[in-house]
């Protein structure tokens, strides 16, 4: 397999078909130091080049605390690659990290995107661009259907509050194989964060449901992300998709009766 081939391949296609990119676009990289941002990084470093719609890319590192080796070897390395890259110490993440370091999730995340949208703003951007991948999209999504009763994943593409920024995940399609052996490929530092560490026991679990079942059926994931983008709404149980009425039969039926006369 030719891996970068392959890799801007599916990160194309996840562009194009949910319109992330768009004509005159700045878009900014959440780097969070591992694998999976970093090689969303390069490949939109190398899109940008064979595009049909003109965008600038730059990059963006949250500190809150969290990393779990000091992040100057990969900031050597981006500005050897002569990355427009900023390092954003955020200081209520670090108080709250000192007052509460037992926080949650739901806390961190808030600062988070508190810091994001702030560094953003400040980098002139519209577009944030997130490194999530295939294997983040299942996961969620079989997280959502066996243990929160939802048919939900993740978004392709949202919008912040007020629409100031689109946010985009373009390696949808991508799945961490494909990142893991890219990452390794560009030799750079990949620097641990907390969150790769503390997954928690249902995520660890569907990560090795899935493994053992991709061993029989390779293509699992392939066909996880259509089932994705292949919604029969009337097979399912949400009655607000369903046509309890009767009306959209007596649509279908008039046509062919149509046809008839
Ligand atoms: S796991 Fe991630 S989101 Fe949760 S507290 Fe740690 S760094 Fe924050």
């Amino acid at each position: 397999m030719d891996l970068e081939k392959t890799l801007l391949r599916k990160t194309g296609e996840a562009i194009a078909r949910f319109k992330m990119i768009r004509d005159g676009d700045r878009v900014a990289v959440a780097l969070s130091g591992g694998k999976d941002s970093l090689t969303l990084l390069e490949a939109l470093l190398r899109l940008q080049h064979r595009a049909p719609v003109k965008f600038t890319v730059c990059a963006f590192t949250v500190e809150q605390g969290k990393f779990l080796a000091p992040f100057e070897p990969l900031g050597e390395y981006l500005k050897s690659r002569g990355i427009d890259w900023t390092y954003h110490r955020d200081n209520p993440s670090l108080r709250l990290l000192d007052e509460q370091p037992e926080h949650g999730c739901d806390v961190c995340s808030r600062f988070r995107r508190r810091a994001v949208y702030q560094i953003v703003r400040g980098l002139g951007a519209n577009v944030i661009a997130f490194g999530h991948t295939a294997d983040d999209f299942c996961e969620s999504f079989l997280r959502n259907a066996l243990f929160t009763g939802r048919t939900s994943a993740l978004p392709a593409v949202t919008w912040s509050g007020k629409r100031e920024f689109r946010l985009i995940r373009p390696l949808v399609f991508v799945t961490e194989e494909i990142t893991r052996a890219f990452a390794e490929s560009l030799g750079a530092p990949v620097i641990p964060c907390g969150c790769s560490q503390r997954s928690g026991t249902v995520r660890r679990s569907l990560r090795g449901w899935l493994e053992e079942l991709e061993k029989d059926f390779p293509r699992l994931k392939e066909s996880l992300l259509s089932a994705m983008g292949n919604v029969e709404t009337e097979r399912l149980l949400d009655p607000r998709f369903l046509d309890l009425e009767g009306g959209a039969a007596e649509a279908s039926e008039s046509e062919p009766l149509t046809v008839l006369r």
